[in-house]
């Protein structure tokens, strides 16, 4: 009896706030979700995959991308650049699916003005303590960056606003349950619905 859209969540939030884990949790216990793989000028980290995280590329190469127009948003973060390429996401609204951007806050602005009815859910820090704390704790950036990326998280946090929902992600698995809740929610809402009534 009834068909839903597609849906376009975004969860944003500052850098270090744990945005990777919680969606990676809730990749495992929500189904039907599409993960948007950005691309980035940024250096993999030991963990990280082609692919997998991110498409590492040359900021030569990522230009050329954005000449090509294939980004959805893009946006430079502390010295290096990362875009969402827009096919894989149209591709996933046309399917009527839901796909989850992991992004930082300009791209989330820039996403907005393209897709004013998505879903957007800003992840915050219970402290600005924790967030440093979490930032050397990775132990995979330079002082210099971690200072640079705590700066733009106080900046950040101005644009709290812009978004639906607010999640403090204090304890993991409180913020991942409010992160699914959200997106049930979400998908339930009568205005994501198209209705058909049939006899069967
Ligand atoms: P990291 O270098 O720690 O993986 O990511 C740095 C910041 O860039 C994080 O806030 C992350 O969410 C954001 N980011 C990752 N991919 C994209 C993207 O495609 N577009 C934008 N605008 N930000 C992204």
């Amino acid at each position: 009896m009834v068909s839903k859209q597609g849906m376009l969540v975004v969860v944003s939030g500052p850098a270090g706030v744990g945005k990777g884990t919680l969606c990676r949790a809730l990749f495992t216990q929500l189904d039907g979700l599409e993960y948007s793989v950005s691309v980035t000028t940024r250096k993999a980290r030991p963990s990280e995959t082609e692919g997998k995280e991110y498409y590492f590329r040359t900021r030569q190469e990522f230009l050329k991308m954005i000449e090509n127009n294939d980004f959805l948003e893009w946006a430079e973060f502390c010295g290096n650049l990362y875009g969402t390429p827009r096919f894989h996401v149209e591709g996933v609204l046309k399917r009527d699916k839901t796909i989850l951007l992991e992004i930082d806050i300009q791209g989330a602005i820039q996403v907005k003005k393209q897709f004013p009815q998505g879903v957007f859910i800003f992840i915050v820090p219970p402290s600005l303590k924790a967030l440093s704390k979490r930032l050397h704790g990775r132990g995979t950036e330079t002082e210099e960056i971690i200072q640079r990326r705590l700066a733009t998280a106080v900046q950040e946090l101005g644009n709290i606003y812009d978004y639906d929902y607010v999640v403090e992600n204090d304890h993991i698995n409180v913020a991942v349950e409010k992160l699914k809740s959200i997106i049930i929610a979400e998908d339930c809402r009568v205005k994501r619905m198209h209705f058909s009534l049939k006899e069967e």
